[in-house]
């Protein structure tokens, strides 16, 4: 269903709650990468132009027991203020929607811009307790959110908060992240590929799941191969293996014959005496058939031949979905098959969206970021899109 956005509401002189997402990376106070600040400019731009009275929250970080310096939002307001061209006030109230910020709500002009504090500082946030959501609710009329990294998650300021609100509606950043992954989750261009990895098969099972009724071919490399190779019967030495999902590997394989799904595993494998330490240290390889990986080695990144493979599947697709690094990307020798299914993506013409997390971190770090249709904002909520569940911080927005 279809969810009314920014674009549906008239805001001027309204006070308007705006869940961001500014959980952004820092080290002694210094945000050290202010993208996710940069990408929910649009949403407040429209706000300010609008004429809206435009109050921003979002946690930072994960304060354990209530306020901690460190976790101030108070460099973001800065960032914001320089990015936006103009004042942002922060609503410097342990509270979060206290008296300060109350007032600094109630000083508001038509088109300003005030920041509260980490929403996390109030320990009620996360347990979705009702009186944080009416306090919040209590300083807006209109409800606005664009933290789709954290929709997945019924918090005060993500789904709570709706309930005391109206109208509530998505901002920009998740009205795209939910029109093109609801595009290829419901109606993709076909063929439609999906590409998983990484190296929890626990965390995916769902997804595998899902994604086998709705794609024409599951590409499956990284660690969370092993436990399928392992599922035909394959000898994976000391590669990641999960012993209590074999007989789930053994379903899957069983549903995608019976779907007409192709299931792509790896065909060879690099693998290694064990893992490196450190990570991005030297590491000596050897290339093995994946049906014949020495019981004293560990399998730590895809084979050529299965990197043509993959990057064939890949190029093949109209539409391509990928969550989970091929192999141990963050050591140079065993990045290849990640970088393979990366350049595939990025020569290709068909819709190509990564699911966030390692994926994207990947991505940019090879310098292939533009190159993508889209890079989602938010790996767990774009996992638990994919695996079909319905996110809290979405369904509880108005409907069109
Ligand atoms: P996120 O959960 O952040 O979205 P992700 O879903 O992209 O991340 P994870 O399941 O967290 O991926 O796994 C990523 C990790 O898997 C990387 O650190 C990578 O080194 C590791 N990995 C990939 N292949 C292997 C392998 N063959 N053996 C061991 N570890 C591997």
């Amino acid at each position: 269903m279809a969810k009314k956005t920014v674009d549906d509401i008239q805001v001027q002189g309204k006070r308007v709650l705006v869940r961001c997402d500014f959980n952004v990376p820092m080290k002694d106070g210094v945000i050290t990468n202010d993208k996710r600040i940069v990408a929910a400019l649009p949403t407040i731009q429209k706000l300010i132009a609008d004429g809206a009275k435009v109050i921003l929250c979002s946690h930072l970080g994960k304060p354990k027991n209530g306020p901690e310096a460190k976790f101030s939002l108070a460099p973001v307001a800065v960032r914001l203020s320089e990015l936006l061209g103009k004042p942002v006030v922060f609503a410097d109230d342990d509270l979060v929607a206290g008296e300060k910020a109350q007032a600094a709500v109630a000083a508001m002009k038509d088109g300003d811009v005030v920041l509260l504090q980490n929403t996390r500082f109030r320990k009620e946030e996360t347990k979705n307790i009702e009186t944080f959501s009416k306090e919040l609710a209590a300083l807006a009329d209109a409800y606005v959110d664009d933290a789709f990294g954290s929709c997945h998650r019924a918090h005060c300021s993500t789904a709570g908060v709706t309930a005391f609100t109206s109208p509530n509606v998505a901002g920009y950043l998740i009205g795209k992240e939910l029109s093109i992954m609801g595009k290829a989750l419901e109606n993709a261009d076909r063929p439609f590929v999906a590409v998983l990895g990484g190296a929890k098969i626990e965390d995916k099972l769902n997804v595998i799941n899902n994604l086998l009724e709705k794609v024409d071919t599951l590409i499956i490399g990284g660690g969370m191969a092993f436990t399928f190779l392992k599922a035909k019967g394959y000898e994976v030495g000391k590669s990641l293996l999960d012993e209590s999902k074999i007989d789930y590997c053994k379903d899957m394989m069983a549903k995608a014959a019976e779907k007409g799904v192709k299931l792509l595993l790896p065909i060879d494998t690099v693998c290694a005496a064990g893992f490196p330490d450190p990570i991005d240290g030297p590491v000596e390889t050897c290339v093995v058939d994946s049906d014949k990986i020495p019981a004293d080695m560990e399998g730590l990144d895809i084979g050529p031949k299965t990197r043509e493979l993959f990057a064939e599947a890949v190029k093949s697709a109209k539409t391509v979905v990928w969550n989970g690094p091929m192999g141990v990307f963050e050591n140079p020798t065993l990045a290849q098959g990640t970088l393979a299914v990366a350049q595939a993506m990025a020569d290709s013409e068909a819709v190509t969206i990564i699911g966030g997390g390692d994926s994207a971190a990947a991505v940019e770090q090879m310098g292939l970021a533009a190159k993508m249709t889209h890079i989602s904002t938010g790996g767990g909520a774009s996992l638990e899109f994919l695996e079909g569940k319905t996110l809290p911080g979405v369904a509880c927005l108005d409907d069109k």
